[in-house]
């Protein structure tokens, strides 16, 4: 007959085998994960640069092309650096950006939908929001650097 406390010993010899097994299993996978995230992030890069190819502005009648997602990531790359230059004790957290291209005549932006790989309008009120707190948080980082000069 067992009681409560004969079980006890077992159940967790159980769970630290199960344990071990999926750590030895996360192990083993290891390599067929990497090259997959690999490859799938490289298909979706061309799936998305073809998308833009195709895709004519819906303002402007613009083909978007890779220009498109190369001025939003300038843009990016431009609003981190003003974060950067702010105090580099203020921590602010990366904001995901509702649009991935934007037109570069007339500045229509564009989500990426990837399950039918096409190109999305985003309304100017979503991306005037967006601009808004963003600009937000760079006078936050700028009020940082006025407090403690470097
Ligand atoms: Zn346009």
């Amino acid at each position: 007959m067992t009681t409560a406390n004969d079980q006890l010993p077992v159940d967790n010899l159980l769970t630290r085998a199960k344990i071990g097994l999926f750590v030895v299993g996360s192990l083993l996978l290891l390599p067929v994960l990497i090259p997959y995230v690999l490859v799938t992030e490289s298909w979706n890069e061309r799936r998305l640069r073809a998308a833009l190819r195709r895709t004519a502005c819906i303002t402007c009648g613009n083909l978007l092309t890779e220009k498109a997602l190369e001025r939003v990531q300038n843009e990016a790359e431009e609003s981190r650096q003003a974060m950067d230059r702010g105090n580099t004790a203020v921590r602010y957290r990366m904001m995901p950006r509702p649009y991935i291209a934007m037109c570069t005549v007339c500045g229509q932006a564009y989500k990426w939908v990837r399950e039918r790989n096409l190109l999305e309008p985003v309304p100017a009120e979503v991306v005037a929001e967006y601009t808004q707190r963003q600009q937000a948080r760079a006078a936050q980082a700028t009020q940082g650097e006025a407090l403690y000069p470097a």
